[in-house]
């Protein structure tokens, strides 16, 4: 049976600021630190989360924030943001007097760049191990038969340690686009007419860089990522779903903020970021290598989806924009990224928790991909 994670606690004393969690049972964890940005990753065997929800919002001393959650099946792990370059000074687990349950207390210190630079950050090795998606993943797309099914990849963002945006009453992102996927999933099978696939079932956290390689591997031929946005500032009356697809560079400044925070993804999870400074090479290589015709497809789908959707659901204010979005960097497959609305709104939040809403979301995209794939299918030779 696996161990619950019942609490959390920091304290502060002199430099140093202590993470502590409490635990029914002794496991096995493991802690080392990453850069850019700075974090602390402590890895667990599969751990039943019954922490406050609200838990980790609230940073204190060097800690800035912290997530947890399933970043692979039969391994949990937190991620811990802090301040600045900090060091591991010790990680202790003790039993608590007369019961089964342990105190896992991990004390961090300040240090500065050049000495974290200089090999602090244990466990290295362990931080770009990936989690194990399916295997299936290397393996060449099938060749599709003529009459097959146009295969339709939903990808429902974040999971597992990654929460994505969190709203005013504490309602995840992962949450609401896992069950609109689910209800979307349904929809689209119910016509017969497509091969739905999914990067992900529940809540686990899977790499951008898996959601491509999924979508690759099952030939998708249309690949929807679902998402909703949040956003810092006081300005809680924005609202409603926008429609991205992919650019180099972002339409307008919201594009460019909403590509930053999903593009994170990866980094928030705990896993080492390779492509620092080489990111704009890569961004312009990738772009290049898609075709104009999967682009041209995907500017299609948007369209048709920004109607269909308009008529069920609020729109932004400039519902279609796009914006260099690494999950929409397919080559093959058109690809759209939707924020189906602000979590940061309350109304929104509200609402998008509601199977109603859901449904909604549902039938207006599966109205979309109805038509786009009659269109294309009229068109073929
Ligand atoms: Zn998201």
């Amino acid at each position: 049976m696996a161990a619950d994670a019942l609490e959390t606690h920091l304290t502060v004393t002199g430099r140093s600021t202590i993470f502590e969690l409490t635990m029914s049972e002794g496991v096995t964890a493991q802690a080392f630190t990453l850069a850019s940005p700075y974090r602390v990753v402590i890895d667990l065997p599969d751990v039943n989360f019954r922490l406050d929800p609200a838990a980790g919002q609230k940073g204190a001393g060097l800690i800035s924030a912290f997530r947890y959650g399933l970043f692979a099946s039969h391994k949990s792990r937190i991620v811990i943001d802090t301040k600045g370059p900090v060091v591991i000074h010790s990680a202790n687990m003790t039993r608590i007097k007369g019961s089964s349950a342990v105190k896992l207390a991990i004390a961090l210190m300040p240090t500065d760049a050049k000495s974290f630079g200089g090999g602090t950050g244990a466990g290295m090795a362990a931080a770009s191990e990936e989690p194990n998606f399916e295997s299936a993943f290397e393996a060449p797309p099938d060749k599709k038969q003529p009459n097959a099914k146009p295969v339709i990849v939903i990808d429902p963002g974040h999971g597992g340690i990654d929460p994505g945006a969190i709203g005013p009453n504490n309602v995840n992102e992962k949450t609401i686009v896992l069950a609109v996927a689910m209800q979307l999933k349904d929809e689209l099978e119910k016509t017969g007419l497509y091969d739905v696939k999914m990067t992900r079932h529940d809540d686990v956290f899977i790499s951008l860089d898996d959601r491509l390689k999924f979508s690759r591997a099952v030939g998708a031929d249309l690949f929807i990522s679902l998402h909703a946005d949040s956003i810092e500032t006081a300005a809680s009356s924005i609202r409603g779903a926008t429609i991205y697809t992919l650019s180099s560079k972002a339409s307008d400044k919201v594009a460019r903020i909403a590509a930053e925070k999903e593009n994170a993804s990866d980094l928030l999870a705990g896993i080492e970021n390779l492509d620092e400074g080489k990111d704009d090479q890569v961004k312009s290589i990738l772009i290049d290598l898609m075709k104009r015709e999967t682009s041209n497809f995907s500017s299609d789908f948007s369209q048709l989806l920004a109607k269909h959707l308009r008529k069920k659901i609020t729109m932004s204010r400039v519902p279609r924009r796009s914006a260099a979005f690494k999950v929409l960097k397919q080559t093959d497959s058109p690809s759209v990224l939707v924020e189906l609305g602000y979590i940061s709104n309350r109304s929104d939040e509200e609402q998008m928790l509601t199977p109603e809403w859901q449904s909604k979301v549902a039938d207006a995209i599966t109205g979309a991909v109805q038509i786009y794939f009659n269109k294309r299918t009229a068109l073929r030779p």
